[in-house]
């Protein structure tokens, strides 16, 4: 009697060790063992292309190095995100990779990892109000909304004085520190017309608050464009929309050809994006949205990897910002990689002979 329980019990743990070894027990990645030891990454949701390409580039150039794998993504809900890092520190992870989704909802928890000697490497967003963030990698975020406001620029050829034009604003989500960078950048550019009177924002929201999308959400965005264009666009039309991300381009889109735009002589407005997600690179070879923003996801995921070796080495990691990125408490120091502006005329060139997309998946 007594063996049968015990077996019973062995025959248990086996079965929960299992589970876990699997998925990690979440909404997860899944979890790997590793010669190094193991590091968790903390991604925001599965249900942006991007996040799930960059988790798993991660665990790809984690495990060349020998390390083990804990890929967690919390469907963007914070406190899913703070349990999931809690977790891993309880694990006994050495180091963690956190795009985060409030940035400055991690102060607590990341007091929790340094006293349990874990690294903090803030992934693409910046993590806020924290000391123990040791590096952040990420890309030139000011510069990605310089390219959507120049691409505008550029379409409606206002440098040439052309104009004026109705355009709208969308801003991403107000907790993520990027939203801001993009904004600012684009309104560096967008800024002198819409004073000049040559872009006209007839809803006259013009500033982040007015015009935040939170969590990035593309449904959001839809229902703001939707009552942007029932209250303002009855008999004008519109040329241009700002959107800071492919996710609220398609929600953006979906509202515009409700009303008519993309049918007939109606023509759709230039509408900017960001991440080469494969619908919205699909959607700028239909004609339909007109720009995005591409960010290599290889390359910061590569970088991530390359900061939490060094982190865990005891040596520097290579830097090339040690002056933007002020989180509150310090200056994290960064690496800011390059944005590309890809539109219909370069995405052969930029995506498919970059090798991040097959002309088969663009359907070409
Ligand atoms: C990232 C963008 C992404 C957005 C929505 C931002 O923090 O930098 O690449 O489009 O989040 O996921």
């Amino acid at each position: 009697m007594k063996k049968y329980s015990l077996l019973m019990l062995a025959l248990a743990l086996v079965l929960v060790l299992s589970a876990c070894g699997n998925n990690g027990g979440n909404s997860s990645g899944g979890s790997s063992e590793g010669t190094k030891g193991k590091v968790g990454i903390a991604m925001p949701t599965k249900s942006s292309e991007r996040w799930v390409n960059d988790g798993n580039n991660m665990v790809k150039e984690f495990k060349s190095l020998g390390y083990g794998t804990d890929l967690q993504y919390a469907e963007d809900v914070v406190e899913n995100q703070v349990s999931q890092i809690e977790n891993m520190i309880t694990k006994g992870v050495k180091a963690i990779v956190i795009a985060s989704i409030d940035g400055e909802a991690l102060t607590d928890v990341l007091q929790k990892a340094h006293d349990a000697n874990v690294k903090i490497i803030a992934y693409d967003r910046l993590i806020k109000k924290s000391e123990f963030v040791d590096y952040y990698a990420t890309f030139d975020n000011f510069k990605v909304g310089v390219l959507q406001g120049s691409y505008i620029e550029e379409k409606l050829g206002l440098k040439e004085g052309k104009g004026p034009f109705n355009i709208e604003l969308f801003g991403g989500s107000p907790d993520d520190n990027n939203a801001y960078f993009f904004f600012d950048g684009a309104m560096s550019i967008l800024k002198p017309y819409i004073d000049s009177g040559k872009l006209v924002v007839r809803s006259k929201q013009i500033t982040m608050d007015q015009v935040a999308t939170l969590r990035w959400d593309g449904a959001a965005a839809q229902a703001r464009m939707d009552n942007l264009l029932s209250a303002n666009y009855a008999s004008d039309n519109l040329d241009a929309v700002l959107s800071p991300y492919d996710g609220i381009s398609i929600g953006i889109l979906s509202s515009l050809k409700g009303v008519g735009y993309g049918s007939g002589d109606k023509k759709l407005p230039v509408v900017t994006g960001q991440d080469a997600e494969l619908a919205s690179v699909k959607s700028i070879l239909a004609g339909e949205q007109t720009q995005t923003v591409f960010k290599d996801t290889r390359e910061l995921a590569k970088k991530a990897v390359e900061m939490t070796e060094s982190v865990l080495n005891g040596t520097e990691a290579e830097v090339n910002d040690t002056t933007t990125y002020n989180n509150g408490v310090k200056i994290v120091p960064s690496y800011l990689l390059e944005p590309v502006s890809v539109d219909a005329s370069n995405v052969d060139k930029v995506l498919v002979d970059g090798g991040y997309y097959t002309k088969e998946q663009l359907g070409k």
